[in-house]
């Protein structure tokens, strides 16, 4: 998953070092401060809030740990629940903040099953639902729509984890399915959502959102260190996190300035693109009879598997596509992934262990659409070659 940042996000990040800006307290950041808000109020607006309690932090886990964090307080001694495909993170936050946590599989699209989640809710003692907007592996949308029928019937806190996907609510060519879950996206309870992954951001710029801007007062400190000179709400003060840098900051305001996160906008587009070369990867995956697909994708992330009898060999071919690919310059990625998540999409494959690797492709890049032809022609060198090997 690597995206360059957008090149005023470098220019604005480099020039703010002269300063070197900390947005924990106000004296420590003026402008870069003032910049964080804006930037944060236009993430939250994106996903229809006009108020919110937010801010930026150092990545999608801090974010995390924010919002299980609060829902931890809120709900204490209440367990968090996210799907088997859910960021392996949120069982080690929920560790660090002495929460039990446990997981519900997933359908045969890679989202919460909703039907196992309910049978769980009526067990009780259910403190927070982790929906996972875009999963790291297969970049599958949780359905929230159903999920917040749940939530109506049994009273939980929603954290959305859209550490991956969040922006893809800007993109006009989801499929129905995932636009109506974007489309109820403001009315979770916390979104944590990461700039630095689809946001043109450098590393070191997460995001964290609150529907409800009370719970600013869990934060609460009377620090001997910090002082706050004016009466003015800090970032500092509602942060986990203390000295954070005013740079990501500056980046992320001169890149919202240049591409407002707005529907039909050049980044939209960007994303929109992105969307339209995993489609397209897909098809020719889908249509060759080489290869095995399962998912169609939802967002940007391809999944597939050069066709083989059993697992264990879909494994090993996955491996070897993997390196060959490599040597050509195509670097793809292993998704290891349950057998009971594929195996009604591969039933004639004789599964001889639970696992199984599969290849994956994050078409992140806008660029990547003018290079797909050249893409499938290094997967279709790779299949040809290993397929005289085996
Ligand atoms: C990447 C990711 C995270 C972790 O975010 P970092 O920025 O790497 O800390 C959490 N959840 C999801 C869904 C992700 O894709």
């Amino acid at each position: 998953m690597l995206k360059p940042p957008h090149p005023v996000a470098r220019l604005a990040y480099a020039l703010s070092l002269w300063l070197n800006p900390n947005n924990h307290a106000l004296d420590g950041g003026r402008a870069s401060s003032a910049m964080e808000r804006e930037s944060v109020a236009e993430i939250a607006g994106m996903f229809g809030w006009r108020t919110h309690l937010g801010h930026l932090c150092g990545g999608g886990t801090m974010a995390n740990l924010e919002g299980l964090w609060v829902s931890g307080r809120l709900n204490p001694g209440k367990r968090i629940i996210a799907s088997e495909q859910a960021h392996y993170t949120h069982r080690r936050i929920s560790d660090v903040l002495q929460l039990t946590f446990a997981t519900i599989p997933c359908d045969p699209l890679a989202r919460m099953d909703v039907n196992v989640l309910e049978t769980e809710l009526k067990r009780g003692e259910i403190g927070t639902v982790v929906v996972t907007m875009g999963t790291t592996a297969t970049g599958s949308v949780d359905p929230l729509p159903d999920i917040i029928s749940l939530q109506d019937k049994y009273g939980f806190r929603i954290h959305a984890d859209a550490a991956y996907g969040g922006y893809f609510i800007l993109a006009d060519n989801l499929n129905s399915m995932t636009r109506e879950a974007f489309d109820c996206l403001s009315r979770v309870d916390s979104i944590a959502i990461d700039p630095h992954k689809h946001g043109l951001q450098p590393y070191g710029c997460g995001c964290i959102l609150f529907r409800d801007p009370r719970v600013g007062t869990l934060y609460k400190h009377d620090s001997p260190y910090t002082y706050f000179t004016s009466s003015e709400l800090h970032l500092g003060e509602i942060s986990l996190e203390c000295s954070r840098a005013g740079a990501a900051a500056v980046a992320l305001w001169a890149t919202q300035k240049l591409m407002p996160l707005v529907a039909g906008g050049e980044f939209a587009v960007g994303l929109q693109k992105s969307r339209r070369a995993a489609l397209s990867l897909f098809e020719k995956l889908e249509s060759d009879s080489r290869f095995r697909t399962a998912f169609v994708p939802e967002l940007d992330i391809v999944i597939w598997a050069p066709v083989a009898e059993s697992s264990s060999k879909t494994s090993s071919l996955c491996r070897e596509h993997f390196d060959r690919a490599a040597a050509r310059d195509l670097h793809l990625a292993i998704a290891t992934l349950p057998s009971g998540l594929l195996d009604s999409h591969w039933p004639e494959i004789e599964w001889d262990q639970d696992q199984i690797a599969c290849l994956r492709s994050c078409l992140m890049k806008p660029e990547h659409i003018d290079w797909i032809e050249r893409i499938w022609q290094i997967i279709d060198e790779v299949a040809a070659s290993s397929n005289q090997v085996s």
